[in-house]
This record gives C-alpha cells, structure tokens and sequence, in this order.
C-alpha cells in the first residue's frame, strides 16, 4: 500500500484528552525558509497594504456588507452577482485539488495564514527570548524580574499585531479610513470593536497559543488532504535506504565500513519541526510540507562532507524507484493533474470573459399583479411593469427604455432614468398597444433599457404583454 494511503489509514487515535506537549521550534535557515518568508512578506504587504490602496475615490478592495455591495477594484458586485462568488470559491476548491496533487501541502507549508502568522509570532518569541534551549530554559525558569519583563514584553508585541490585524480584516468590510478615525476618536460602533477583537484574539490565539495545534486537531484540509495525493505527489521525505542505519559518528569515520547510513541521528530535524514530529517516521498527517526539516538537515549533511538531499522533496515512487529529478518532473504532467488543471483553467477563463464583458447595468422586471392588461384612452391596452434598474458603473447614467414585439408598441410615459453610480431604483412602466394591435392572449415582447451615452450598455428583458 502507498505511503500516502497509509498516511491516511493510521489516522492516529487520539484520546479525548491529551496533555499538550509544548514545540519549541529550533530556528532554521536555508534556502526553503527564505521561501517561506518570502511568501510571508508578500502575504502581509497585500493584506495589510490592500485595504489602504485607493481606487476610484473609494477603497480599491471593499466588501461593504452595510450597502450590500462588493468593490475589487473596478468592479463593483451587487447580491445579483453571487454566482462569481459560488465560482471563486469552486476556483479555490480546484486550484486547491491541482496544487496538492502536485505539490502536496505547499499551501500549508508556505502561505495558510495560521502558518504564516505562527512563523511571525515565533520570530517575535525568538528575538525576545532567545532560541530554543534558551526559550525551554525560561519556560522552566520560576518568576523573576527577568522573566516577567521579557514575558510582558513579548505578550504586548504579539497583542500589538494581533490588535493591528483585527483592524485591517474589519478594514475590508467596512470603510477603513472612516474605521480608522473611529479607533483615533474612540467612536467605533459595537459591532466594530466587537469584530476588531474577536479577529484580535483569534490570531493571538492561534498563532500564540494553539498553534500546530490548529494543523492537528481542527483543519478539515489536514484530515483529507491524503485523498488527493498519489505515489507522484511532492512530499518532504526522508531517504530511508540512504540515511538508514542511523547513528552517531564522528566526521572521520567511514560510515560504510561500520554499517551506518548517512544519518547521524543528530535529531535536528525533529528539533526545527514546528509541529513536533520526526520526518523519519515516514509521512505524517501532522506534517505541513514546511521543508525546515530539509534546510536542518542539508546543513549537518555539509558540516559531514555528505550529498545535501538526505530529507528533499520527492515522492513515493521517486524514493522507491530511486527516479533522478527529470523523471520526477516528467511525471508531474499525468492524467489527474491534467483533468484538474483542464476543469480549472476552462472555468477560470469563462469567469474572466464573463467579468470582462459584463455589462453594469442590471434589470429585474416583474409583471404588476393587479392587472394583466386594462383599456385606457383611445382604446389602447396598457400592461404596467415594474422594473428594478441597478447602475453597477461608478458613474452616473441615463437610461432609455423601449419596448419591441408588437405593432406600434410603446411605452406611455417618457422613459428616460437617471441614476447615480452604483445605485438602484425601482421605477413603473406602462406599456401600451393600439386597439387591434394583435388578438386576445398572451404575446411575448422585449423592454430594451441602454445607456443613452454607450449604446454597448443594453439589456433586453423578455415578458409577456396580455391583451383582454
Ligand atoms: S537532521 Fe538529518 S542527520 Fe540529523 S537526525 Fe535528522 S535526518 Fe538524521
Ligand atoms: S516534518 Fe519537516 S516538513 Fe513536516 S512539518 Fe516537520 S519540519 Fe516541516
């Protein structure tokens, strides 16, 4: 059986209660962790940046749930617009289906905000306390003066961010100027500062305290992610026929000759993992792909004169074929991945055409249910509508309505509507026929509404136009 399925079948056992073993993760450098903080500077410079950008004469990204409407950059999405955020999220789902067949837990490793924001909150605890033995030492350490002043320190600096990362999401549901003044006049409405805070205590607490925890116990992703890979999916793994025996030596010994691997069983690797475990154990649900593990290990690989690569990214059949990196790469065009990335790109295409050649302006007619149709002067029959016209430019706009379907069809009062950018208005429409137009019944018509400035804005609106 694969790796990967057995991964996923030895879903440890976990009692109800388990004592909650401390990580101290040992700090790391290499070439995967500047990765990862390259990933952490980009995330954060667009999450905190974002908010602040202007656009238009309003906020570039705007989720503004009091208007019921959504700014991202020049567009503007209205509730009629929920079929784009139904496909995002399908998007989200196949790019998150395409990346972990290929790369395995890349999302988790590199950009997932809990592990982004437990990096960050470590490099505070880090700098403050110190590395790992000198963080184990004060943790064990009773009260002191020390101890409390580098522990406040620490607390204030992690509640500090925590605050300033509670504003900036609320920032992207309502204006954030306007919330900004509110924090500086201490005028923030309940809900705001009810939100500001919950979002505050939430990242201190996940990146604070629960931490790995979060990857273990909670993430619906950690549990399942195992159904997407297959023996050609990327992994952090550890080279059990080339690091087996494992065994401490000194750098002059000649591993071969006393039977051991290229492992020195230095434990490095497990001290640097932030969730706690040993990569030798084969893969774990536990293990979020972060690759310190790798950057550990190659560096006690060099201090040994041995190849780097002992733990690298490989895959299950790689390992036991013991395939060289073209082979891996040529076997990441197989047919899952290509069915995935098919569905994902078609439908990423259709959704930007569509949001490309959307036109904003957005009508709803209904049929007055009063009367279907009734004679008015000089034996004309008037049928009323009443139609909701939504102006999705940023502009404002003067529309004209015309009706088409019968002979001498129109439209009894002057329609022409202006509206301001990015407002509706229900308006009533009635629209009349000569005497002897067409029989008695049913007969379908179309209300055409343009934008008398660009005749590109139209839309066609079908009903049914009842003659008694
Ligand atoms: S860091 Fe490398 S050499 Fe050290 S225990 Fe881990 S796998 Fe073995
Ligand atoms: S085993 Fe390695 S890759 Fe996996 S979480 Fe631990 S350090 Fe990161």
């Amino acid at each position: 059986m694969p790796d990967h399925q057995k991964a996923a079948r030895t879903i440890p056992i976990k009692p109800l209660f388990e004592r909650h073993q401390k990580v101290y993760p040992r700090t790391v450098k290499g070439l995967f962790q500047r990765w990862r903080w390259v990933f952490a500077w980009l995330t954060q410079i667009v999450f905190y940046g974002l908010c602040w950008l202007p656009w238009n004469g309003r906020q570039a990204v705007l989720f503004d749930l009091d208007a019921r409407r959504f700014y991202v950059f020049d567009l503007v999405l209205w509730p009629q617009d929920v079929i784009y955020l139904a496909v995002i999220l399908v998007l989200s789902a196949l790019a998150l289906f395409l990346f972990t067949t290929v790369a395995g837990r890349v999302w988790c490793g590199y950009t997932c905000p809990q592990t982004v924001y437990t990096e960050i909150f470590l490099w505070i605890e880090a700098r403050l306390e110190g590395d790992r033995p000198k963080r184990m030492k004060l943790d064990g350490a009773s009260w002191s003066a020390r101890k409390l002043r580098i522990k406040t320190l620490k607390h204030a600096a992690w509640i500090a961010l925590s605050l300033w990362t509670g504003f900036t999401f609320v920032g992207y549901f309502t204006p954030i100027h306007g919330l900004a003044a509110g924090v500086a006049n201490l005028s923030l409405s309940g809900w705001e500062s009810f939100w500001i805070l919950f979002y505050s205590a939430l990242t201190y607490g996940n990146a604070g305290f629960f931490r790995e925890q979060m990857c273990k116990y909670v993430c619906p992703y950690a549990q399942f992610q195992f159904v997407m890979f297959d023996p050609d999916t990327l992994i952090v793994a550890y080279d059990e026929t080339r690091g087996e025996a494992r065994g401490a030596r000194s750098k002059k010994v000649v591993a071969s000759e006393h039977g051991l691997g290229d492992c020195v069983d230095c434990g490095i690797c497990v001290q640097v993992c932030p969730t706690g475990i040993d990569i030798r154990d084969g893969l774990q649900l536990e293990c979020i792909g972060c690759a310190a593990c790798i950057d550990a290990c190659d560096q006690v690989m060099e201090k040994m004169d041995y190849p780097r690569g002992l733990i690298r990214y490989s895959t299950e059949n790689a390992l036991k074929q013991r395939s060289t990196g073209a082979e891996v790469r040529r076997r990441v065009l197989r047919p899952r991945v290509l069915v995935y990335g098919a569905v994902f790109f078609v439908l990423l295409a259709a959704t930007a055409w569509s949001l490309g050649t959307r036109v904003p302006l957005k009508v709803d007619l209904q049929r007055d249910r009063a009367s279907l149709g009734r004679e008015v002067e000089d034996g004309q029959i008037e049928n009323t509508f009443r139609m909701r016209l939504i102006n999705a430019s940023e502009h404002p706009s003067t529309y004209v309505v015309e009706a088409r379907g019968l002979e001498g069809i129109h439209i009894a009062q002057a329609p022409v509507i202006t509206l301001p950018g990015a407002s509706g208005e229900t308006v009533v429409i009635n629209v009349r026929v000569p005497p002897g137009a067409a029989a008695p019944g049913a007969h379908a018509i179309r209300l055409i509404v343009s934008d008398s400035a660009d005749s590109a804005v139209t839309v066609s609106e079908k009903a049914k136009f009842w003659i008694p």
